[in-house]
């Protein structure tokens, strides 16, 4: 049985996934740019938000064996035939764009986690943001398989039809908020509501962590959606 886990591109991206972690990490606390950066609060919160994102993306160009050099998208989208006129040699978006724009979605998906913090304070200003009594909702842990299997059951229930793209979309949904979930969690502790929460994660475990997580979803993605599709192997759409 053979289900795909491998490829050159996963080698590359699990590099890029560490060194975000560890640059987003860092970067506050760097000699050179620490001070100038914790000077200015704004920029503080965008880097660290923009590394959820970075990772978010990263993590499901895994699952989909993104692959922005495949040679067929350098395909021109339409050729001229002198009695057709202008005739389509392809999809306009083919597979690996579509594979592209639902990176970028997962990456928008896992900065969007952060959102809750306004909305808990009511405010736009970053202060109050920041200085919340309580965690807010979004980062509750044990709301993903609650959402997951709740949109799968209704999916199920209400349009069979449309189950398989709920669950791939159900698959991108935890990997973007568990992603994000991980590496807050490297400071707070996985919130795992109404059971407590876990002291917060060792450095080498959220880095563990954030990397199988892609590799489980990737299996699973593949297992259900390529073990059975032969010919379409390596062009799995989503969204
Ligand atoms: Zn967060």
């Amino acid at each position: 049985m053979n289900f795909h886990l491998w490829s050159p591109m996963l080698i590359v991206y699990c590099v890029l996934l560490v060194l975000t972690c560890l640059i987003g990490d860092h970067l506050p606390r760097m000699n050179h740019v620490g001070p100038y950066i914790n000077r200015h609060l704004l920029l503080r919160v965008a880097i660290d938000n923009f590394t959820h994102g970075i990772i978010g993306f990263l993590s499901w160009a895994i699952v989909l064996d993104l692959d922005l050099l495949d040679t067929d998208s350098n395909t021109p989208p339409v050729m001229f035939h002198p009695s057709s006129g202008f005739v389509p040699t392809r999809s306009l978006v083919d597979a690996q764009q579509r594979n592209l724009l639902a990176c970028l979605f997962c990456m928008l998906l896992a900065m969007s986690v952060d959102v809750d913090h306004f909305l808990a304070a009511r405010s736009f200003s970053l202060q109050d943001a920041l200085s919340l009594p309580s965690r807010p909702p979004f980062h509750c842990t044990t709301l993903i398989p609650v959402v997951v299997a709740s949109s799968l059951l209704m999916t199920y229930a209400f349009h069979s039809r449309q189950f398989c793209r709920c669950f791939k979309f159900s698959l991108l949904f935890l990997t973007a908020c568990l992603s994000h979930h991980i590496r807050d969690a490297r400071r707070h502790g996985l919130w795992l509501w109404p059971f407590g929460a876990t002291p917060p994660l060792p450095y080498m475990v959220y880095i563990l962590c954030t990397l199988l997580l892609p590799v489980a979803v990737k299996f699973c993605h593949n297992t259900l959606f390529i073990e059975n599709q032969p010919t379409h192997q390596g062009s799995v759409q989503i969204l």
